[in-house]
Parts: structure tokens; sequence; C-alpha cells
């Protein structure tokens, strides 16, 4: 298998990636919180876990993916304070919070759909783990890492970093986060400021709360994600990824949980940080007031924007940067990366007619055209930490060979123009995850229907012509166009992708 080395943050090192039980992986990321619609800048750090995960199925590893649901325990400050996201935002609609749960849940698979982002392999949430997040806090608890105020469990952070050491992932010194916290109002139930939440006493306004064994509470939001990874992909599992936001306190709070429950061992062998997507240097942020929604960027209905863009030219900018790089954007990069997707699209379609007309080709190799070179161009630069600027640039010598190919400049053989399409294949659609957008409105689906109807009865003459060449060459059409044909014993028929 092609070597794939990440960067890991918690050593700050470029390593091998080499799975605890291969070819199985295990790989955690943290989910939404849903309290509201997601915004282009959470949609880049799910993109980046997205290529993450099809490129390790892509090298042939069964992969668990584990991507959470927060529907519970977020609180409007960052440390334990404020009201719960969800609650709040319920109280103002005055809806229930699960209502409030279900819809921006929604909202979050239909984006992620709108930008082909996979789902994972499981997606559990917090509210669905509320037995399993009391038993881990009895395990912390019974180790002697937290204790219990007024109905609230916190975590001692000072007590555990004098075992175990706390702050390795974000670098920072529990000496100097000591000094520097301040004791804030309402926190006096702490025994010191840097300790955190692992249950919180539910006072009487409090929507959202559960029995537990320190009375009707709700957990801390950092606890979900050490309960739903450790169930799922157990005590140590391969990757975990987040957005860079997320190392301090979260992340850093997810391993003292972990360690602290599980007497020990470290919990995640890779960790993995996606950088932010920025305005004019600035974080992509709803606080901000400069955080656009997908349906601002399809209508262009946002001051920020000129017009509007498709999601794939969307998906082809953030691919253009590297995941740990952050990304400023702007519209003229945007107008770039929709004539680079362009380009790169045509190309697979005009490699596909090329395919099609094999017997039309030289009958000897292209010395001048060497696939299986620049298929292990495209190899390297994902094994080398998901580069994907990289190999969006070696697909686009792939493309200038597609482009020689198509004038008649050069030819090539059959099996050359085979082995180039089916490269622009696996990168374009499986790894970057890149596919045809229907130009058409809705009005048009009746005439796009009847014409794959058309289509689909000249395949059907074709083969019973016994011209498999011709059969063959409209279903791979239609296929690159995420069109798929079905036969079966009734006839054939298709399916939109
Ligand atoms: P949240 O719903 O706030 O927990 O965020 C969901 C994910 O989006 C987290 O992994 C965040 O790190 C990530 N995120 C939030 N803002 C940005 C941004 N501007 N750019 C990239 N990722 C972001
Ligand atoms: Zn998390």
């Amino acid at each position: 298998m092609q070597p794939l080395y990440i960067r890991n943050s918690l050593t700050r090192e470029r390593e091998l990636f080499e799975p605890l039980n291969a070819p199985h992986v295990g790989m955690y990321v943290c989910g939404p919180t849903v309290y509201s619609n997601v915004h282009l800048g959470n949609v880049r750090t799910f993109l980046s876990f997205d290529i993450v995960y099809r490129y390790l199925v892509f090298l042939g590893y069964k992969v668990r993916y584990v991507r959470n649901i927060t529907d519970v325990g977020h609180l409007t400050g960052d440390s334990d304070e404020g009201e719960d996201k969800i609650g709040k935002k319920a109280r103002l609609e005055n809806l229930e919070p699960m209502e409030i749960v279900q819809r921006y849940t929604n909202d979050f698979h239909d984006v992620m759909r709108l930008f082909n982002i996979l789902p994972p392999s499981i997606e559990p949430s917090a509210t669905g783990h509320i037995i399993e997040q009391i038993e881990m806090i009895q395990a912390i608890v019974g180790n002697g890492f937290a204790y219990e105020t007024n109905g609230s469990v916190y975590f001692d952070v000072r007590k555990f970093a004098e075992q175990h050491g706390y702050g390795e992932l974000s670098g920072r010194k529990i000496d100097e986060l000591l000094n520097n916290t301040r004791d804030l109002d309402g926190q006096s139930e702490k025994r010191d400021p840097l300790d955190f939440a692992l249950w919180k006493q539910a006072d009487a306004s409090h929507l959202m709360r559960w029995p537990s064994p320190w009375g009707e509470g709700f957990p801390g939001w950092h606890l979900e994600c050490s309960v739903m990874s450790t169930k799922y992909l157990g005590e140590t599992f391969d990757i975990h990824g987040g957005g860079m936001d997320l190392k301090f306190p979260h992340h850093e709070c997810e391993i003292a949980q972990n360690i602290g429950a599980n007497g020990g061992s470290r919990p995640v062998r890779y960790w993995m940080h996606g950088n932010m997507l920025t305005v004019n240097g600035r974080k992509m942020a709803k606080s901000e007031g400069n955080g656009f929604t997908p349906e601002e960027l399809l209508t262009g209905n946002h001051k920020l924007l000129e017009r509007g863009y498709s999601a794939m030219t969307v998906r082809f900018f953030m691919l253009q940067c590297h995941y740990a790089s952050t990304l400023d954007f702007s519209n003229e990069a945007l107008q770039a990366a929709e004539k680079g997707l362009d380009r790169l699209m045509s190309a697979v379609a005009k490699a596909a007619s090329l395919t099609a007309k094999a017997e039309a080709h030289a009958a000897n190799l292209n010395p001048n055209l060497n696939v299986d070179e620049l298929r292990q161009r495209c190899a390297e630069a994902m094994g080398d930490d998901f580069n994907t600027p990289v190999l969006i640039s070696v697909l686009f010598d792939a493309v200038k060979w597609v482009n020689i190919l198509q004038d008649g400049r050069q030819d090539a053989s059959a099996d050359q123009i085979q082995a180039l399409h089916t490269l622009l294949q696996d990168y374009v659609f499986d790894v970057l995850g890149l596919r045809e957008e229907a130009t058409q409105s809705a009005g048009d689906d009746g005439l796009r229907d009847g014409l794959l109807d058309l289509l689909v009865d000249l395949r059907t003459g074709a083969k019973t012509n016994k011209d498999w060449a011709t059969a063959d060459a409209i279903r791979n059409a239609l296929g690159e166009l995420g069109i798929t044909i079905k036969d079966s014993k009734d006839g054939s028929s298709w399916e939109l992708g």
C-alpha cells in the first residue's frame, strides 16, 4: 500500500500512518452543535475530514468513521458558564429543545449532501448517550480525578496534571494556565478555575435534564466525545479530528477525561486539526456576522458575495488549499476556482469520449505519456498529509494530456487513454469527491427524463444487435454524469447517482 504520512498535531511531527488494527481504521471527528444553520467555515472542517475518510477508503482501509451530533451540554460561554446553546434557542423560539435539534440536524445533513460530504459510519448524539456519560463520570470520580459540589461534578485538572500531565496537545503550560485563569463569577463551586464540568446541576429553568447519582442535571460539553469515541472505537483509536479552534479546551479536556477514566493510556494515536476559513483574515463565525450559509452562497444573496457560486465550485476552492493552512474567502478566488473546476470536469468528459472511441486510437504506446508516473505523483501528493493542492496540480498535468489527445496534436494507445481516464475518475470523483452538477432547473426534469429514457432504449437496441461497444459507451458516458443504468430481467432503467 502507498505510504501515508500524517502531521500529528499531538507530536507536531509528520508521521507514517500505521493503524492499530489494519485494515481497520477508527476515526472520530467532532460534529456540529445543532442550534443554528451551519456556515461555510463549518463546511470547511467537515470537508477536510471527508477527504481524509475518502482517501483512507480509497487506499483500501475499512474505516469506521464516527462523527457526533452535539445536542446538549455546549454552553454559550467557553468555560462552563452561560446557557445551553440549544436550550437558549428553544426558549427564544418557544420550541422543544428536540425540535431545535431536529431542525438543525436536518439542515446539517442537507448541507453535507449539497457539498457531497459522505455520511459517517455512525452519527451518535450526546443525548443518546447519557447513561454512558454518567458511567464515565463515575469512573473518573472513582480514580480520584473528579469531585462533586452541589450536584455538579468537576474534573480536577491540577490533580490530574500532577500524575499524567495536561496541555500536551495545545502546548499550554499548566502553571501558566493556573496563574492566568480568573475566578469567574458563579464558578466558586470549582476548586480551581481551570477545572471543567463533567456534569452540571440543572436549575429550575433548565430545559434539558436527566436524573443522575448527583441529582437532576446535564452532561458537560467535552464529555460526550470521550464517551462516544470510546464506545464505538475503543479506549485507543487511530484518528481524532476537528477544527483548530477545538484544540483547547475541548480536545485537551477529552484527553484528560479518557485518561482519567481508563487509568493511563492515551486515547488517540493521530490528532488532526483542520484550519479555519477566514474572511479578510478573521475567522468566519456566526458571532462575527461574516458567516454566510450555503443557501446564501448559492444565491449570492449576501453582502460579501458578488454573485452566487455552485457547491462544487466552493468544494474545489477549498481543496485548492491544504487543510492545515488558513483559507481566506474571496470572490476572485471563487471565480478562479469556477474556471479551474470547469476545465477539470470537461477534461473528464473528454477522456470518457476518447475512451469510447478505442478502436480509433494509435496501435502503439505514446512514449511521452506516462500515466503510471502521473498516478504515482497523485499518490505521493495524497500520501503527504492529504496534500490536495499538489494533487490538483498533478491532475492538471493529466488534463493537459487529455486536451492534447482531444485536439489530435498527439495520439496514444487505447490502453493509455483508458488509464488516463481511470486516473481522472479515481481522483476527481472518489478522492476529491467532486461531481457533475446538474445545471438544469427543476422545470427541465421532464426533458432530462425523456432524453435518458431515449438513451436507455438506444442501448437496449445496441445490446440486442450485440453492439457491445455502443452499449458500453452509453453506460460509461452516463456513469460520468452520475447516472447509473440498472439491468434486470425486466429490462434496463436509469437512476440518478
Ligand atoms: P460547532 O458547531 O461550533 O461546534 O463547529 C463545528 C465545527 O466547525 C468545529 O469542528 C469547528 O472547529 C468548525 N469551525 C467553526 N468555525 C470554522 C471556520 N471559520 N473555519 C473552519 N472550521 C470552523
Ligand atoms: Zn468533540
